[in-house]
């Protein structure tokens, strides 16, 4: 039994398909806003890495929101994209549609909560209403598109008899795919087979549609769910790169593709994802987001095919298959033994981004990268690896609205720190000469004397990239401003340089959280 699909044609039955959200379930988790640019090139890189379907954002949240979904519509043109709305919504799905509007394959993603908690205390509705509304959501979204998923939020916690009349009704009302996401992260591996078996088993007309899994990872089994669902039929997982998203996240896309290649001895499924690129995408989106991922991260992290006992590396020496389930390379990490100086070239500089997962980069930003990797070369003897990382990470962001362009800081215990600075605002050059209690207290209100606003700092903390007090400064800023928290990141080798520089990032970072108002009630 193949399934012909309305973006897809017909469907081989072992063929997972992937719906990365991570413009969406990643996108709305505290700290990950991006703007438009750094949306599109996500959206670009995703569509080359080989995804399914693109989750671009929830149109009706805001103007930035819509404009974006619609910009990627426009751009993508082999990926399916997709639009959130809530089934309830009749403004949502228009929205939804209206954005998706210049999208070659196009796919309305509409969801209601099913449980009876959900129901009872979110929504206040009765369950005879939300069956309605799965209909009502199914008739608008149809005016758009033949390509329709529909969500049961909260769908692992709902009553398995009423799960079945939701997902018949969403069907019959056009529903080409069926997500059941485990919301908050609850369930096991044998709750989500038996959840699936069970609809597959009793729904009329689930044959013809494919379902899907969406996991969050509160318990750390959002892989092995989605996997379980396979396992019992469903043929979409929802997921994302590095795993971000809502509270612990959602299941990483990486992880899930790179168990399915490396065992496909017991999962015989096939994609379309090229893990090649699976590194490059990964350190994309920690470089627009300023969030890395932890180092012993599987697939992605610095260490995860790093060996340090000596029993490991003399085996690997010997047979690497003695200590890796899979090779570096096949996730897109390149073995490279150069180590960079001031007489490195732009091409070795170019093989060592390429090798450190940044084949990505724009032309541009790579003679950015460049110019800064020689004005850091001419101060430090070494350029290590990790340095390269933090320079690149710092300079790749797009459209900031607030730059950096320089300082003087004057500190010590003779007299009152002073610091000079100049920002440029929206592509205007401002400058403020502002005392403070220590460099870094002066620099920082140097900032707001330029640039006022009301945030708070939560955190800051600095940490050198590398050994040697010539190291490059990593500093993290978190500020709050009415609810709304972000990180920001910089790096440079004078400490309070990258302080403002991690300044700016987050105050960057706060001006697009401005923007946008989630309606309540969004998760999924
Ligand atoms: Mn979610």
């Amino acid at each position: 039994m193949s399934i012909n699909h309305p973006s897809f044609g017909i469907i081989d039955d072992n063929r997972v398909i992937f719906l990365d959200t991570t413009l969406r379930d990643g996108e709305q988790s505290p700290g990950f806003s991006m703007n438009l640019e750094e949306k599109l090139h996500m959206a670009q890189a995703l569509s080359d890495l080989g995804v399914d379907v693109i989750e671009a954002g929830f149109p009706v949240a805001s103007p930035g929101d819509f404009e974006s979904v619609y910009q990627i519509a426009s751009l993508i043109t082999k990926t399916v994209v997709c639009a959130l709305a809530r089934s309830g919504g009749k403004k949502d799905i228009e929205q939804a549609g209206e954005a998706l509007k210049p999208a070659k394959l196009k796919r309305i993603h509409h969801f209601i909560s099913t449980s009876p908690l959900h129901m009872k205390y979110k929504l206040k509705m009765e369950p005879e209403t939300v069956l309605e509304l799965i209909a009502e959501g199914g008739k608008t979204a149809r005016r758009y598109t033949d390509d329709i998923q529909w969500s049961a939020e909260d769908g692992s916690r709902t009553d398995p008899d009423f799960l079945c009349r939701c997902v018949e009704t969403a069907i019959k009302y056009g529903a080409t795919t069926i997500n059941i996401p485990d919301t908050v992260g609850y369930s096991t591996p044998e709750d989500i087979t038996r959840i699936f078996t069970d609809l597959r088993e009793r729904v009329p007309g689930a044959d013809k549609v494919i379902f899907s899994c969406h996991n969050h990872d509160d318990l750390g089994l959002g892989v092995a769910n989605s996997i379980a669902a396979f396992k019992a039929g469903a043929r979409q997982a929802d997921c994302t790169i590095n795993g971000i998203g809502e509270r612990a996240g959602n299941a990483a896309l990486e992880e899930i593709v790179m168990a399915l290649r490396t065992r496909h001895d017991v999962f015989p499924f096939t994609n379309k994802i090229i893990t090649e690129k699976l590194l490059s995408v990964s350190r994309m989106l920690s470089t627009i987001t300023g969030f890395e991922v932890q180092p012993n991260k599987a697939i992605v992290g610095r260490n995860a095919f790093a060996h340090e006992s000596g029993i490991h590396q003399d085996g690997i020496l010997k047979n690497a298959a003695t200590y890796e389930i899979m090779t570096p390379e096949s996730v897109g990490w390149t073995r490279s033994s150069l180590v960079l100086g001031k007489h490195s070239g732009r091409a070795a500089f170019r093989d060592k981004l390429k090798a450190l997962g940044y084949g990505n980069l724009q032309d541009e930003q790579l003679n950015d990268a460049f110019k800064r990797f020689k004005e850091l070369a001419d101060q430090k003897k070494t350029v290590y690896d990790d340095d390269i990382i933090a320079l690149v990470d710092d300079e790749v962001r797009d459209n900031d609205r607030i730059r950096f362009i320089a300082m003087k800081v004057t500190g010590g215990s003779y007299e009152p720190a002073e610091a000079q600075l100049t920002l440029e605002i929206d592509g205007v050059q401002k400058s403020a000469q502002v005392n403070g209690n220590g460099p870094v207290d002066a620099a920082f209100n140097a900032i707001r004397e330029i640039f006022p606003h009301e945030a708070t700092l939560l955190l800051f903390s600095v940490a050198a990239v590398t050994e040697g007090t010539d190291a490059q400064a990593k500093t993290t800023v978190r500020l709050e401003e009415k609810g709304k928290i972000v990180d920001g990141q910089g790096a440079d080798v004078d400490t309070i340089v990258s302080a403002v520089k991690a300044y700016v990032h987050a105050l960057n970072k706060l001006l697009i959280k401005r923007e946008r108002k989630l309606p309540e009630a969004i998760t999924t």
